[in-house]
């Protein structure tokens, strides 16, 4: 059964204006938007994937990526088909484009029950993940007014593209999120994911003003988004909306349609890492690397390690929030 959608526009004729994402999709009758679960049904625009689960998972928090937002507490993870974008290197297209043809088993799995698992599993949060939370969003809106009145977090991995209405709608109920920021060229948003760089952005600088606890993930694909300038202008940005936010610099599997795109080297991680902190971001994180030292995290002050990681493990040396060396405050959330 399908549900009324939330935010959008009634306009001539039966159309209908998504005002979701920033793609705001103009949706004849009978049609679904770019997403392609989000149908116009004689001018009442429909989610077509409320409460229908496609991925349930008890994830550790650090598998968003999330490090600094309750480290080393599991997170309810919970996903529906379909996404806004269509990134020729996408990890979980099977998933995410299954919306565009070719279907995938869902389960009916509504908000209740989907806060009384993360309660059963002893979750601090529920993750909105895997595809993109942006477009279940009257799901992921009615599971996260349940989750705060239980006290646990929301979290959404994104990729940004939400309008400003969307995002002050979830506001309230939006703890942290990680924010794909996949290249700083338009040119890449426009011929890899089928979107604009401008919106995700605005999103980053919009969810810090409101509090929204913010780390980015930029997964860097050789010969796409490696150069040496477009890297330094991405932890340019980042570090102006603020030098504490986390950089996660994920390294490139070949997925999807990229698999003839060799693995990003590593020494190009640990290039991007020092081009990070020349440009005074002060955590700076290697994703895909397992074992490498950008896992751990560093008094930003000091130097000392302050939570050593492996994989998704993680051993805290934190005293609170401070540093147990030299006792500078860091930028952590632990409750
Ligand atoms: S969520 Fe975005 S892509 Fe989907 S219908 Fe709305 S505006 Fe279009």
């Amino acid at each position: 059964m399908m549900k009324e959608a939330m935010l959008y526009t009634k306009l001539k004729d039966d159309l209908v204006r998504c005002q979701l994402c920033a793609h705001r999709c103009t949706i004849k009758p009978h049609r679904v938007g770019i997403c392609g679960v989000r149908r116009n049904e004689e001018g009442t625009l429909c989610t077509m994937v409320y409460a229908k689960a496609v991925a349930v998972h008890v994830d550790p928090i650090e598998k968003k990526p999330l490090y600094h937002f309750l480290p080393g507490s599991a997170s309810f993870s919970i996903a529906t088909i379909g996404c806004n974008f269509r990134c020729l290197f996408c990890q979980n297209a099977d998933i995410s484009q299954a919306s565009k043809g070719g279907g995938y088993p869902v389960r009916d799995f509504p908000p209740e029950e989907v806060v009384a698992g993360a309660k059963r599993y002893r979750c601090a949060s529920i993750a909105y993940t895997y595809t993109e939370p942006t477009i279940f969003f009257e799901y992921a809106y009615d599971t996260a007014l349940l989750a705060h009145q239980e006290g646990i977090k929301n979290i959404f991995v994104t990729n940004g593209y939400m309008t400003e209405e969307a995002l002050e709608a979830i506001e309230p109920y939006l703890d942290a999120a990680n924010v794909d920021l996949k290249s700083f060229n338009p040119q890449f948003y426009r011929r890899i994911v089928g979107a604009r760089l401008e919106p995700v952005l605005e999103s980053i600088k919009k969810m810090h003003e409101m509090g929204v606890w913010v780390e980015v993930t930029t997964l860097i694909i050789p010969g796409q988004n490696d150069g040496e300038e477009e890297l330094r202008e991405i932890a340019r940005f980042i570090a102006a909306v603020d030098v504490k936010m986390p950089w996660h610099i994920s390294r490139f599997v070949p997925h999807y349609k990229m698999r003839s795109t060799p693995f990003t080297p590593v020494e190009t991680i640990h290039r991007a890492a020092e081009i990070g902190h020349e440009e005074g971001l002060r955590y700076i994180y290697a994703g895909n690397v397992p074992g490498d030292p950008h896992e751990n995290s560093y008094c930003p002050h000091c130097g000392q390690m302050v939570i050593r990681r492996l994989g998704y493990h993680t051993h805290s040396e934190l005293k609170g929030r401070t540093c147990p060396s030299c006792g500078e405050e860091l930028a952590f959330i632990l409750n």
